[in-house]
């Protein structure tokens, strides 16, 4: 375990003199200490920012719909098609949820919802035309890569073609969501209907080739190895060396409650966590932020993550329809986040999609 365990440091000490890390090694950290590991990370992350502020934004998830055909394993949200618990929300309905958010101080909205074949193209690009309209101060951030992916197949239009019509009718950015792990070994267990991980990555690089910035996130502890997982993390910096496209890295564990396949499966533990979080900071030395998943970890776990290797807790979020139906239950507002923060012994701020810091708490 010592020789192990001086491989490991050895691997950290090459990593904070500024080289990249190989796929084995990332594989060899997990057999690391956790301390140490939450050390070299939070030592990467001073450097970046020395002033121990840690920052979120005030948004509102918006699930403007849960029909969908793609029957993930995990997803405890969707219906399909004509099953009488699907809907759509109307334009009115999403127009009364973002007006709420910005009679919070809220900036962004997250609208995003299950892959539903019955709605046709102008429905999103009229929403987003709207929402620009109605309420220029929000940055709209929305539909993940799996929509995307719908919205170029059912339309027959190539992806750039989508995104250029996107981005002319006023969306900001896009959501790292559905990427899940980005193995195909992984998506054949669990979503097998589901974008394939090389798609994923096609429609992350046609979005930043448009000119979109995005996140990306992983969703760990179910069927995947941890060979895979940093598959996982090397596939995100290969594409962000390529583009430069990614904001920030977003992992959280699966919530498997209330799944319809997986609700047998154990939930990842605190350790595999923050495990995974500082091996995400040390992997990803080209992705500028690492987001908090308090919403799935709960809030203490998420306070705890700032100190190995998280920048970031993410947004206020009013409500989440996804993660609503696990148990898990979003009531989380701004003040609360600056008292984690503040408890956690750093300097909380209130930023924007972009990064820059629109208050600051003192
Ligand atoms: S995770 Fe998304 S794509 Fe998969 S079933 Fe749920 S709503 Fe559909």
């Amino acid at each position: 375990m010592t020789g192990l365990q001086d491989k490991i440091d050895e691997i950290l000490a090459r990593r904070l003199d500024g080289q990249r890390l190989s796929q084995e090694e990332g594989v060899l950290l997990y057999s690391g200490d956790l301390l140490k590991l939450g050390q070299a990370a939070q030592t990467l992350v001073k450097r970046q920012n020395p002033t121990g502020q840690v920052t979120f934004i005030v948004d509102r998830n918006v699930s403007y719909t849960n029909a969908c055909v793609v029957d993930c394993d995990f997803c405890a949200f969707y219906r399909r098609p004509g099953d009488k618990e699907a809907y759509v929300l109307t334009y009115e309905q999403i127009f009364q949820k973002i007006q709420e958010l910005v009679d919070l101080g809220g900036t962004q909205v997250l609208i995003q919802g299950g892959v539903n074949p019955e709605l046709p193209l102008e429905y999103y690009l009229d929403l987003i035309r709207a929402i620009r309209q109605k309420f220029p101060m929000v940055h709209v951030h929305s539909f993940s890569v799996v929509e995307f992916d719908m919205i170029s197949k059912k339309f027959r239009l190539p992806l750039p073609e989508v995104f250029r019509l996107f981005k002319e009718a006023g969306l900001n950015s896009v959501p790292g969501g559905g990427a899940e792990i980005l193995v195909e070994r992984v998506r054949k267990m669990i979503s097998v209907k589901k974008a394939s991980s090389e798609r994923w990555l096609d429609v992350m690089r046609t979005a930043h080739e448009a000119g979109l910035r995005s996140t990306a996130t992983m969703v760990f502890g179910h069927v995947e190895t941890i060979e895979e997982r940093i598959q996982h993390l090397i596939k995100i910096r290969d594409l962000q060396d390529e583009t430069g496209g990614f904001r920030a890295f977003i992992p959280w564990t699966l919530s498997p409650e209330g799944t319809p396949r997986m609700s047998h499966f154990k939930p990842a533990g605190g350790e595999d966590y923050l495990k995974t979080i500082a091996i995400s900071r040390l992997m990803l030395d080209n992705v500028e932020h690492l987001q908090s998943g308090w919403l799935t970890e709960g809030l203490k776990l998420g306070q705890i993550a700032l100190a190995f290797g998280c920048d970031d807790m993410g947004g206020t979020l009013l409500e989440d329809k996804v993660l609503e139906p696990t148990g898990i239950e979003v009531k989380t507002r701004r003040e609360d986040l600056v008292r984690l923060i503040r408890e956690a012994g750093y300097k909380p701020a209130q930023r924007n999609t972009n990064y820059e810091i629109i208050h600051e708490f003192n």
